[in-house]
């Protein structure tokens, strides 16, 4: 009886829903109708510790009434007013984004990572143009990030596999090597390896020009592409490669922000003032659709001319709408009093602790990495070569797991397009005995492909 619901509705699934990543899911798509804390249920009532949290985004966890009620009440109260005018809720979440910021910063709203990116780019080449820097249009960011799916966001996007179908993409994006400690500590390279991705950047917007480059984007730690965090000291040599060459440095925090890597914002982990930081996801935990583009005061009063141009061309329907500004002044209240930040550091260290020792005790776990509740265990088939591990044994792992009713993910797009990451982001306020059940049954998992 059980199975028949399960099997009628992936059968309409299949007939009207166009599913992206078709291959993500390799046995099979589920279909989910509760969740609560940590643990989603499916159709059939099979439990599933969320160990990604949807897709990095339900940082306070599933379930909670008074995201549902902030919603509910600001729907009554108002729902709907665009803003071209204003209204309270995107006042005062704008007003607590830059009390979180430090005060430096003005936001611009929308739905989604990918239109907050866009905006980004549009500010940072409309910018450079009001102070009459007309060449700046470039921007640089790193393979293997992942910024979006739209024209201006994939051309970002420096995952080639991505991209393929759909060239040409937006002009003017230039990639450079991301920074891959795993990968690169054992050869002994002169300089050492951090420096040199931070020579590469300044190398390139050398050789490009200084005044055609708009800006830099950047994870603070590469997610998508395999939880690549950056070597001590890196971000903030990025940082004064930028100022050298009189361009911007635009932070993407759609994963890392809001609690994901242990700080209210990644970027705090590594000392750095962004020019533009654009945040989604984590904003509303996933509970309304919400991005923000927040942009240094400075950058936002070069937009004050006279002229019919001058002011930002670029306007948005749904941005900000106001139960989605409500749901986010509410679910930055949860991080806060749930002291959530910090939980995330605390259990994410403890999780690291716990996993790191596979690296010596598996043949084919070649590191264990991340910050927060944002880790990567990066599998190979030789730990000398690193020759990444085949796609089917890390689905076969990913699959053990499910079985097990543990749901995590698979990243880590190279070059070659490998996805040899599993990866793990679960709910910040998970409880500990959940987070036990991770490394049991990812364990166990693991023991399976010995
Ligand atoms: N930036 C990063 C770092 C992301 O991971 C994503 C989505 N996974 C995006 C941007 C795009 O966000 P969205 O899917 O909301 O457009």
């Amino acid at each position: 009886m059980k199975k028949n619901k399960q099997q009628e509705a992936k059968a309409k699934d299949e007939k009207y829903i166009w599913h992206s990543m078709k291959p993500y899911n390799p046995e099979g798509t589920m279909v989910v109708t509760k969740a609560k804390g940590a643990w989603i249920t499916d159709i059939d009532g099979n439990q599933y510790l969320d160990g990604m949290s949807g897709l990095w985004c339900v940082n306070v966890g599933h379930g909670r009434e008074e995201l549902a009620e902030a919603a509910y009440e600001q729907l009554k109260d108002m729902a709907y007013f665009p803003l071209t005018q204003s209204h309270l809720p995107a006042i005062k979440l704008a007003e607590k984004l830059n009390e979180m910021l430090g005060g430096e910063y003005v936001i611009f709203f929308s739905n989604s990572g990918s239109e907050a990116n866009e905006t980004a780019f549009k500010i940072a080449r409309q910018y450079h143009q009001q102070k009459g820097d007309h060449h700046r249009y470039k921007f640089v960011s790193r393979y293997r990030a992942y910024h979006g799916n739209s024209l201006g966001s994939l051309a970002a996007t420096g995952q080639a596999q991505r991209k393929i179908k759909y060239e040409p993409l937006a002009t003017g994006f230039i990639h450079v090597a991301p920074p891959d400690s795993y990968r690169s500590t054992d050869q002994d390279e002169c300089p050492p390896h951090e420096l040199q991705s931070v020579q590469n950047v300044d190398q390139v917007m050398t050789w490009e020009l200084s005044e055609t480059i708009a800006g830099i984007i950047m994870e603070p730690i590469i997610t998508g592409g395999g939880v690549l965090l950056p070597p001590d000291g890196y971000m903030k040599a990025i940082k004064e490669v930028c100022e050298k060459h009189g361009t911007l440095l635009i932070v993407d925090e759609v994963i890392c922000g809001f609690g994901r890597t242990g700080k209210p914002f990644g970027f705090m982990n590594y000392d750095v003032k962004p020019d533009i930081i654009t945040m989604a996801k984590g904003i509303t935990s996933a509970y309304l659709p919400l991005s923000a583009t927040a942009v240094k005061k400075e950058i936002y009063e070069a937009f004050k001319g006279e002229e019919e141009y001058d002011y930002l061309r670029h306007i948005n329907t749904f941005g900000g709408t106001p139960a989605a500004c409500a749901v986010a002044l509410k679910n930055l209240e949860i991080l806060e009093t749930e002291n959530l930040y910090e939980r995330s550091r605390m259990l994410g260290e403890k999780l690291l602790n716990q996993l790191q020792p596979l690296v010596q005790s598996h043949p084919y776990v070649g590191d264990v990495r991340g910050k927060g509740l944002l880790l990567g265990i990066e599998l190979v088939k030789d730990k000398k070569t690193k020759e990444p591990i085949d796609v089917p044994v890390i689905n076969q792992v990913i699959a053990s797991c499910k079985k097990d009713g543990l749901i995590i993910g698979k990243n880590g797009a190279t070059v070659a397009g490998f996805n040899n990451v599993l990866t793990l982001a679960p709910p910040l306020n998970i409880e500990e005995k959940d987070l036990e059940f991770i490394v049991t049954s990812l364990k166990k998992a693991l023991l399976e492909i010995v």
